[in-house]
C-alpha cells in the first residue's frame, strides 16, 4: 500500500533567490540544468524522448516551475522515469512531494540517506558559526525536519547502477551527508556532483544572489564531516570529470573545472577551518 507523504514540521518558503533562479541551461544536449532559487536541479535525456529523469527536486514551493520546466523541454504529457536525489536536504526534495503526486514516479536515493527520507531522523542542525557569511547566518531558519517519503522512496542499486540512466552509475561521496552520492557518466565525463563541491560560496549571500562562480566546498552550514567531504572531492577528481553540475552555481568544465577543484583541494584547510 502507499504511504502517505508529509514534509517536516519547520517545512517553509525560503526568502532567498539569486540571479540564475528560473532559468534554465542546457549544458550538454541531453544534461539540462535549472535553478530553483538558490539550488540547481538537473534533467537527464535529450529533449521530448521518453526515457529521462529528474535528479533532485529544488527548494519548497516550485513544483509548479519544475513541472513547466519538465513539460516545456519534454512535451505535456510526458513525465520523468524517476527521481534520483543526491542527498536529502531541504534544497534538493523542497518540491518533491507535489511532483510525486502529479507524475507518480519512484524515487532513488542512497541507503544511508534513507533515515532522513522517511522521517526517521533529522539531520544535525545548521552551524551558522561555520562561516561569516549571511547564509550561514540565516541557516538556523532552514526547514530541518526530516521530509517523510514512505514507500515512495527506495535504495539505489548496491552495483552502482543508475535506475533509468544505464550510461551512469553513482559514486558514493559522504562527508557533506552520509549518504551523498554524485552521479558519473564515463563516455564524456559527465559529473552531477550534488553538494559534494559546488560552484559557489554557498555560505556568502552576496555570492548566492550574484552566483559568482568559484569552486568550493560542500555549504558549510551543513556539512556533516568535513575530512569525509575530503576524500569525496579526491575521488571526483580522480574521475577526470569533463563538464560538472553541481547542486549550487554554475554548471563548469575543462580546464576551468579542474583548476578549480585543484585550488579547493590545495586551499582546503584554510576553507574547512571553523569559523572564530
Ligand atoms: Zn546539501
Ligand atoms: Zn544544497
Amino acid at each position: 500500500m502507499e504511504q502517505e507523504m508529509k514534509y517536516g514540521n519547520d517545512y517553509k518558503f525560503i526568502p532567498a533567490t539569486s540571479v540564475a533562479s528560473g532559468k534554465g541551461v542546457e549544458v550538454l544536449p541531453d544534461l539540462y540544468m535549472y535553478t530553483t532559487q538558490i539550488a540547481n536541479i538537473c534533467l537527464v535525456g535529450e529533449p521530448n524522448c521518453n526515457e529521462f529523469v529528474l535528479v533532485d527536486a529544488g527548494v519548497p514551493k516550485q513544483a509548479d516551475k519544475i513541472i513547466a520546466e519538465v513539460e516545456e523541454r519534454f512535451g505535456k504529457e510526458n513525465k520523468p522515469k524517476a527521481i534520483i536525489l543526491t542527498h536529502g536536504h531541504f534544497d534538493h526534495v523542497g518540491s518533491i512531494i507535489e511532483l510525486i503526486e502529479k507524475w507518480e514516479v519512484p524515487v532513488y536515493a542512497h541507503e544511508l540517506e534513507m533515515p532522513y527520507l522517511t522521517g526517521a531522523m533529522n539531520y544535525p542542525h545548521p552551524d551558522a558559526s561555520s562561516d561569516p557569511g549571511l547564509v550561514a547566518k540565516m541557516s538556523p531558519m532552514f526547514p530541518n525536519d526530516a521530509i517523510n517519503l514512505g514507500n515512495h522512496v527506495q535504495a539505489l542499486p548496491t552495483d552502482g547502477s543508475v535506475p533509468f540512466l544505464p550510461e551512469f552509475r553513482w559514486i558514493h561521496t559522504p562527508g557533506h551527508t552520509r549518504g551523498h552520492v554524485s552521479f558519473f557518466r564515463d563516455k564524456d565525463r559527465a559529473l552531477i556532483a550534488g553538494d559534494a563541491f559546488i560552484t559557489v560560496k554557498q555560505e556568502s549571500l552576496t555570492s548566492v544572489i550574484s552566483q559568482k562562480e568559484e569552486i568550493s566546498g560542500p555549504p558549510k552550514y551543513l556539512t556533516q564531516d568535513f575530512a569525509e567531504a575530503l576524500k569525496s572531492i579526491k575521488k571526483l577528481i580522480q574521475l577526470k570529470p569533463e563538464v560538472a553540475i553541481t547542486g549550487h552555481g554554475v554548471a563548469m568544465s575543462g580546464q576551468e573545472l579542474r583548476d578549480g577543484l585543484d585550488h579547493l583541494v590545495h586551499h582546503y584547510a584554510e576553507y574547512a577551518k571553523p569559523n572564530q
